[in-house]
């Protein structure tokens, strides 16, 4: 279960079947995981579930073409490990 600590309420799924592309320091692709978008039915706050295991990993030829529908149809979702790295990457969404 996933709540909102500030609100005390259960976060609901929003969107089944994203995926989460998590970015090196240097802003390049690193791993994808599959997720779903939650949201807190109080104060709207969204965050992304992921499974433990990445289903690609960037290295691999198989890699564009698993990242690409996610992206097509507005399923993908990135993780930077700082706001500093994002900025520099110039944002994204
Ligand atoms: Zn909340």
């Amino acid at each position: 279960m996933i709540t909102c600590a500030k609100c005390q309420l259960q976060y609901k799924t929003v969107k089944i079947g994203t995926a989460l592309e998590v970015m090196t320091t240097d802003n390049q692709p690193y791993q994808l995981f599959a997720g779903d978008r939650m949201e807190c039915p109080g104060c709207g706050h969204v965050i992304v579930r992921t499974g433990t295991a990445p289903i690609a990993a960037a290295h691999e030829a198989r890699y564009p073409a698993f990242v690409k529908p996610y992206a097509k149809r507005d399923m993908l979702d990135r993780a930077w490990t700082t706001a500093k790295e994002k900025e520099k990457a110039g944002g994204w969404r």
